[in-house]
């Protein structure tokens, strides 16, 4: 079937139809490092690289890293694994910063030809010249340089002679442009301060609308693809590549930013949570960081499908979370092995089960996919099963265990409990049961029938570990529609009991617990024999996928 083309594809095609660039297509990812990528980038990154891949084009990964305020090589690295993590590989790696000398040349270039200007008023003296949405600006008295004091002026700036703030380049386009963006912006600023790079070489640096249609023009690059608030800087972009007379200019295409409920993108705020300890760091599997949804256990798979079916228009629009679970679930569905943990362990004792003795039962990996193969699981006299899987008075519909019930025990045998013991405050800490040998699973059974299936494990085989579930880490207030910090998005267990056959997996292995979701031992604090478990998802959904 054809599927639909987005509106990127549609300019794409149409420029290799007529040949605006030959028949190259050259995308490029540029972030800034300043943070840990986030949902949102993936994203972006799926746009650009996914084009360029199905153009047989390239991509470049650059690193826009114009504003030695913020950033950090430790931002680069994360960034390149981040990008490897979700299956893309760069054509070119390359840094804004390497451009700083070709981007001094093109600003001297507009100053010779009349197009910039060295200007002294203030920061604050500039907004005020810059007039309003409604009312055209004001052209500053230093607008009418001559291109030689302009020339000195910038050259003595780059050299360090003027403080920060002093003075700025600027370009000279339009002070009454209804687009403010063209109302003679800034190109240059002076900053002194080191960058993670370029070292002290430089106390002026471009600003990004300068920047990067220049970046992008060096590279060769062909469809510059951003979010949409940089709709507004697209006259800006093309005026640049103009004055400089650049062939085959870039052409920047703007999309709606994702967004998603429950979530959070925005490096400023995601660093404020990590920098007030709300959060374990930037891979706090709670965080919608690249880090923490892989530390939660999300497979790339799952995260490029996500990028892929989720529109890619000019129109806003949230996206539930609960489509992205619906995909995890989707993506491990058929390739996790499904095992058996009990996470609030109850003890029962089958009383006709003889002392001593473990017999293997077999177990398919995956009653869907039955190459996933099989293992055996012990069985014995004392078991554990779910504590909310018992209850003394149960109402009517309660299929599980009840004292005088039975109920299966899945890949095992039927059970029925005889016997209720309890604690000095009236606490039930031990069910005492009798199995039925006849019943065994697997056999083809089917003398009576029972209604509820339970989970278990073996009380002696089984494995110890602590297992975390996890919660949005942000509510919508159903008025304002804010994002309100939850406060219990993580709930710590200890003491859950696992089939011993995860006992010597690695870190980062998944797997369906039956009944409770999809878990991944975590990579991180996972360590002395200690195991613990991440809830990437649960089970249950109300979510419906829109039919296609
Ligand atoms: P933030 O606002 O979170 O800091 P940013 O846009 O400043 O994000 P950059 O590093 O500049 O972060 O972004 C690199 C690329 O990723 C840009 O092209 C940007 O448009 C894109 N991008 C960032 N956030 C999203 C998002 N939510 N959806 C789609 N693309 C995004
Ligand atoms: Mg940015």
């Amino acid at each position: 079937m054809d599927e639909a083309k987005n509106f990127i594809e549609e300019i794409i095609e149409k420029d290799l139809e007529e040949d605006v660039y030959g028949q190259r297509v050259h995308t490029r990812f540029p972030p800034e490092p300043n943070g840990y990528l986030h949902i949102g980038h993936a994203k972006a990154i799926c746009t650009d690289f996914g084009m360029a891949k199905k153009y047989n084009g390239k991509c470049n990964l650059r690193f826009d890293d114009t504003n030695p305020i913020k950033e950090d090589t430790e931002y680069v690295e994360s960034i390149m694994e981040d990008v490897k993590w979700l299956g893309f590989q760069w054509d070119e790696l390359h840094y804004a910063s390497n451009y700083f000398d070709k981007l001094y040349e093109c600003a001297v270039e507009l100053i010779k030809k009349g197009k910039a200007y060295v200007c002294d008023l203030s920061a604050e003296e500039m907004r005020e010249y810059r007039g309003t949405l409604t009312e055209p600006g004001k052209n500053s008295p230093y607008r009418d340089r001559s291109v030689e004091e302009n020339l000195d002026i910038f050259e003595r700036m780059s050299k360090g002679e003027f403080a920060d703030g002093e003075k700025v380049l600027r370009a000279k386009i339009d002070m009454a442009s209804p687009n403010i963006t063209m109302r003679d912006p800034v190109m240059y600023r002076i900053a002194h301060v080191h960058h993670h790079k370029a070292g002290d070489k430089w106390c002026i640096y471009p600003m990004y609308d300068f920047a990067h249609p220049i970046s992008d023009a060096i590279e060769g690059i062909t469809h510059s693809i951003c979010t949409l608030e940089f709709e507004d800087h697209r006259p800006l972009y093309d005026w640049f590549l103009e004055q400089l007379e650049w062939k085959e200019a870039p052409k920047q295409i703007e999309f709606s930013r994702l967004e998603l409920t429950n979530i959070v993108t925005s490096k400023r705020k995601l660093l404020k949570l990590v920098q007030d300890g709300i959060v374990d760091g930037w891979s706090d599997p709670r965080m919608p960081t690249i880090a923490g949804l892989r530390r939660r256990g999300v497979t790339p798979d799952a995260l490029r499908t996500f990028c892929y079916e989720t529109p890619l228009t000019k129109n806003k629009g949230v996206v539930e979370f609960a489509f992205l679970e619906h995909l995890i679930r989707e993506d491990m569905k058929l390739t996790q092995p499904r095992i058996m943990g009990v996470l609030d362990p109850l003890k029962v004792v089958i009383t006709n089960y003889p002392e001593g003795e473990v017999e293997y039962l077999e177990a398919e990996n995956n009653q869907e996919v039955p190459e996933m193969g099989k293992r055996q699981i012990p069985f014995g006299r004392e078991i554990y099963i779910e504590r909310d899987d018992f209850m003394e008075e149960p109402p009517k519909k309660f299929f599980r265990l009840a004292p005088g019930k039975e109920v299966r025990l899945k890949h095992a045998y039927f059970i029925k409990c005889e016997e209720v013991i309890k604690d000095e405050n009236g606490e039930v800490i031990e069910l005492r049961c009798t199995y039925d040998p006849e019943t065994k699973s697997g056999t083809g059974f089917t003398g009576r029938k029972v209604k509820g299936t339970l989970h278990w494990v073996s009380a002696t085989e089984s494995v110890d570990v602590s297992v975390r579930l996890y919660d949005h880490l942000f509510n919508e207030d159903e008025e304002s529609g804010e994002s309100i910090l939850n406060e219990n998005s993580v709930e710590v267990l200890e003491g859950c009991k696992i089939e011993a056959s995860i006992k010597d997996a690695e870190p980062g292995s998944r797997y369906q617990f039956f009944r409770h979701g999809y878990f991944i031992i975590d990579t991180e604090d996972t360590k002395d024999g200690n195991i613990v478990f991440n809830r990437i998802v649960s089970l249950k959904s109300s979510y419906k996928p829109p039919k296609k």
